[in-house]
């Protein structure tokens, strides 16, 4: 099929990854450069974890999205990712008693800290108000700025037609049909919407499910003392709606360069535009540090490094909403701040779908992180 991509993140990269791969005449669209830094699928990492409290389905698809990365790394010829493992910070809560549970019946390994254990082994972090921890040996670190980049090259050098700073201006989902900011028009068997933020305006029907969402990072530069203790410590996922965090610890990059300590607020804000409101202003990166400085040691030590702001697309129940539109278009949408760990795992799926191997309704229900066949 003569298949055409809007958007160029790890969504439409993929995609044309996975498509190409089935032999399909590929061609992506992408409004910004690539990575484009507006877009969601930039700065130095994305994490991929198993816990993922009471949600079942999408820890499981883990698995799968672990599978689907070891097939880009071989055909990358490189492996963009460093393991770093997992703690989950235990307040009691009800999210990590699900995540407990969870991992248990999906039979993920994990190991239980109570709180003097958790103390003694993580020194840079208080115990104050903690039951204790999860520790898991999964869960690690993909480099995403420059996983986009590689797959942008590596479909290039293969013959995939890749436009930067070409906006589509609309698409017809029933005839396959795209009309190019330039007027220019595009004819396809299929069209593949992966718009991230910004989907909405291309398909207004999302706009009453998918939010634009700005959110808020901090690089942080620890004190030497600590440094290196940082480069082995597992990331944090720290799920409380009132303070929760998650803090991804520095690792070398493949090309052996730094990547940074970064921490995040995974609370949605549910406001901003895509196009706008893109400084992180001094007050929004005080208030992250302060959130985060009630739980790692000597907070007053850690140097801010850089604040920056990246857009979510957020669902009401932060699902997926990967499905067909009108006879000739699909729309991948809705990844609710936690998408980029499963971008080519989607993506074969989505392949598969296309050669007739599995329906949509099931690619939906699966990508929505619905169970279908408990074990
Ligand atoms: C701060 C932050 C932290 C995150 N952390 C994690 C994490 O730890 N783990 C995880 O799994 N996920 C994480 N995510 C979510 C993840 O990054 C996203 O779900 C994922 O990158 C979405 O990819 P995408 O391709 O759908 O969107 P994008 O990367 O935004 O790509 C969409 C592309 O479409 C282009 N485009 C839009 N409209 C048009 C048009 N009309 N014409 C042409 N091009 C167009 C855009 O320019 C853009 O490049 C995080 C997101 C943020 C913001």
């Amino acid at each position: 099929m003569k298949i055409a991509i809007v958007g160029a993140g790890i969504m439409g990269l993929s995609t044309a990854w996975a498509l190409h791969r089935d032999g399909h005449e590929v061609s992506v669209f992408e409004q910004g450069p690539i990575p484009n830094p507006r877009g969601s699928s930039v700065d130095e990492h994305r994490l991929i974890r198993h816990p993922y409290g009471a949600e079942r389905g999408y820890t499981r698809m883990i698995g799968d999205a672990y599978r689907a990365w070891d097939l880009l790394w071989a055909d990358l010829g490189a492996r963009h990712y460093a393991a770093t493992g997992t703690l989950v910070l235990d307040r009691g809560d009800r999210w990590t008693a699900a995540t407990a549970e969870v991992l248990e019946a999906e039979r993920v390994p994990f190991g239980r800290l109570d709180r003097r254990g958790f103390a003694a082994a993580f020194p840079l972090l208080t115990s104050d108000g903690l039951a204790g921890a999860l520790l898991l040996e999964s869960g690690g670190t993909l480099f995403a700025g420059d996983i986009v980049t590689s797959l942008a090259a590596y479909l290039r050098g293969r013959g995939v037609s890749i436009a930067e700073q070409t906006p589509v201006r609309e698409i017809d989902a029933s005839r396959g049909h795209l009309v190019l900011a330039n007027r220019a028009t595009i004819d396809a068997d299929m069209l593949i919407v992966a718009a991230g933020p910004w989907a909405p305006r291309l398909l207004p029907e999302l706009s009453a499910r998918v939010t634009p969402s700005r959110q808020v990072v901090v690089y942080l530069e620890p004190p030497a003392a600590c440094a290196a203790h940082w480069q082995t410590h597992p990331m944090i996922l720290d799920i409380d709606p009132g303070a929760g965090f998650y803090l991804v610890p520095p690792r070398p990059r493949t090309s052996g360069a730094a990547s940074g300590l970064k921490i995040g607020d995974h609370s949605f804000t549910l406001s901003g535009d895509p196009d706008r409101d893109r400084e992180a202003s001094g007050e929004e990166a005080r208030h992250l540090i302060r959130q985060v400085g009630a739980r790692l040691r000597d907070i007053g030590q850690y140097a801010l490094r850089e604040a920056k702001t990246c857009f979510y697309d957020v669902t009401a129940d932060e699902r997926f909403v990967v499905e067909p539109v009108g006879n000739r278009a699909w729309v991948l949408s809705g990844f609710s701040g936690h998408g980029f760990k499963f971008g080519t795992a989607i993506a074969l799926e989505l392949a598969r779908t296309l050669r007739g191997e599995r329906d949509s309704a099931a690619l939906a229900a699966w990508a929505a992180g619905v169970l279908k066949d408990p074990p």
